[in-house]
């Protein structure tokens, strides 16, 4: 991307990033005709709230996210396609904010939401959480309190796992976030606050505190601690969704056995189409096909989640071993 295509943040001027995003969505729609369309698409995306759950949870009908839920993420299809999520590979027409020379934001051509961004690293590098973490919280923090930033794990819903990256999208729109910590019980009350969900068919911890270090630090150990407990050398499968409001981060953790549910590669019918990151993770579950949103009941997503997500007693194992 040549460099009269990104604006810089920090710049010599006070714009926040939060205003620098708003501007450059608003350019984009109009000078990328792609980008208006898919926003154009937006505005007739259907929705409905599944009752039976007992927890909130939302279907999105979304057909142009076929192509996100429908991508082949296995190593050898990876190796075999251009990045799309490399800079001399995007569209010409985009553009975007180049967050401390290290993160490029953009649009994000297939919006969920009417503010969706996609914030790459400058440089082709696999998905990794623990050394992007900071990063993570920092553009949290910038974006706060308007947005919430999130990390899919590279097998469980990036769908470039070949190529860092982290999306933003607006804060307190997804149901366990909504719910705002009902779901949650604290198991550990010190200067990092510990919530795990308790009846949500997900193995999801909560880690709160203002101290961004330590934060770091009880997270690493986190991930140290879930590797011992599954006997793996690789980042354990989760998908980390952050948010900043007065002064505190709050990394919500989903711990996932799988990415997609068995039913999402059966035949015809029997073929669920959703494929599951942490906006679905986080109560709105995204399918590209009507059937599917006509079909799905709270009952089928209780099983989808149990399925996806780690095993309560590994869950338990790793919460002991903290
Ligand atoms: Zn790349």
């Amino acid at each position: 991307m040549e460099s009269q295509n990104f604006t810089i943040f920090p710049g010599s001027g006070q714009t926040s990033l939060r205003e620098l995003c708003a501007n450059l969505l608003e350019e984009q729609k109009i000078n990328w005709p792609g980008l208006a369309a898919a926003h154009k698409g937006l505005a007739n995306v259907q929705s409905r709230l599944l009752s039976g759950a007992g927890y909130d949870v939302c279907v999105q009908f979304n057909p142009a996210r076929a192509v996100n839920s429908g991508a082949a993420v296995d190593e050898e299809s990876i190796k075999n396609r251009p990045c799309f999520l490399c800079l001399h590979n995007l569209p010409r027409e985009q553009k975007g904010i180049l967050y401390k020379n290290e993160y490029l934001i953009l649009c994000n051509p297939g919006p969920i939401f009417a503010e969706h961004f996609t914030v790459v690293h400058v440089q082709h590098q696999p998905q990794a959480i623990a050394a992007s973490l900071y990063r993570l919280l920092g553009i949290a923090k910038d974006m706060s309190p308007d947005f919430a930033v999130f990390y899919n794990g590279p097998a469980c819903g990036a769908s470039a796992p070949d190529h860092l990256h982290f999306q933003a999208i607006p804060a307190n729109i997804l149901p366990l976030q909504k719910s705002k910590g009902s779901h949650f019980r604290l198991i550990t009350d010190t200067k990092i606050k510990i919530y795990r969900g308790e009846g949500i068919n997900r193995a999801a911890l909560v880690f709160a505190g203002s101290d961004k270090d330590l934060l770091l630090t009880q997270f690493d150990r986190l991930l140290k601690t879930a590797q011992n407990a599954l006997s793996i050398s690789d980042e354990p499968m989760i998908n980390v969704l952050c948010s900043y409001e007065n002064c505190i981060w709050r990394i919500m953790i989903f711990f996932r056995s799988k990415h997609r549910p068995d039913a999402f590669y059966r035949e015809g019918e029997q073929r669920i189409f959703i494929s599951l990151g942490a906006i679905d993770m986080a109560g709105l579950i995204i399918t590209p096909l009507e059937l599917d949103y006509n079909r799905l009941d709270g009952e089928s997503i209780r099983n989808i989640y149990t399925e996806v997500s780690l095993p309560e007693d590994m869950m338990n194992k790793i919460i002991n071993e903290l």
